[in-house]
């Protein structure tokens, strides 16, 4: 070990020493290298979707009729109360944009030598309003995308698609208005992808409003794309 690396590592006790790593879901001290951050009871709780084993499954269903896609999958299923939405939580409002990067890498890690993925060309992930990037400091569905695309060795297009109004928060909204919402506020962005096969990356997916307006937008601005869909998790 060299002397610079044997300091890090001392550095890196001394920190942990000093302000004990504690796990996002129940605060308890965690063990240095659990990625992400949680003690190995929560992290025995994140429940893996395994639609990666399966042809059809939750993401799939949701979009027949809407978008045609070559393969779906989330990682986690959503539900409220639970370590994933603590993960999303954390990724989305308490500035934790690593849990994006290391579950986007498990993903990848499962989903790699899926057969449907073997011809993919790159990740788009789905775009946020710059207003809300600034507050955030990063878009989460990028950070999803770059913990992608090491594993799976693409390109990530983060201008394929771009948001095109601002209409605040999603949250008090009826399903009928997020719909509608979301129908006004993306647009095409950068990029020729014609013939390519493009995975349409993002956080949660929910009533798959978001993920079937951006992929039906890349759809019709690029010939004989093909999508995939991939989302850290599903809300049941
Ligand atoms: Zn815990």
């Amino acid at each position: 070990m060299s002397i610079k690396r044997t300091f890090h590592t001392l550095g890196d006790g001394l920190m942990t020493l000093l302000f004990p790593r504690l796990c996002l879901n129940c605060q308890r001290a965690v063990v240095a290298g659990q990625r992400p951050q949680l003690c190995i009871p929560c992290n025995n709780d994140l429940a893996l979707t395994n639609h990666w084993l399966m042809p059809e499954n939750g993401v799939t269903d949701r979009m027949v009729g809407r978008l045609p896609v070559t393969f779906g999958a989330a990682l986690l299923a959503f539900n409220t109360g639970t370590v994933c939405q603590q993960l999303i939580h954390a990724l989305k409002y308490y500035h934790r944009p690593e849990v994006g990067v290391q579950l986007g890498e498990q993903l990848a890690e499962l989903i790699k030598d899926h057969p449907a993925l073997q011809d993919l060309d790159g990740i788009v992930p789905v775009p946020i309003h710059p207003n809300r990037r600034h507050e955030r400091g990063y878009n989460q569905a990028e950070k999803i995308a770059e913990g992608m695309a090491t594993v799976l060795r693409k390109p990530v297009y983060p201008k394929a698609l771009k948001r095109v109004v601002f209409k605040g928060s999603q949250t008090k909204r009826t399903r009928y208005e997020r719909v509608e919402n979301t129908r006004e506020s993306f647009g095409t962005g950068e990029g020729d992808f014609a013939g390519k096969h493009l995975l349409l990356v993002d956080d949660v997916l929910t009533t798959g409003a978001t993920v079937d307006f951006c992929g039906n937008i890349l759809l019709a601005s690029h010939e004989g794309l093909k999508l995939g869909v991939a989302t850290l998790a599903i809300a049941e």
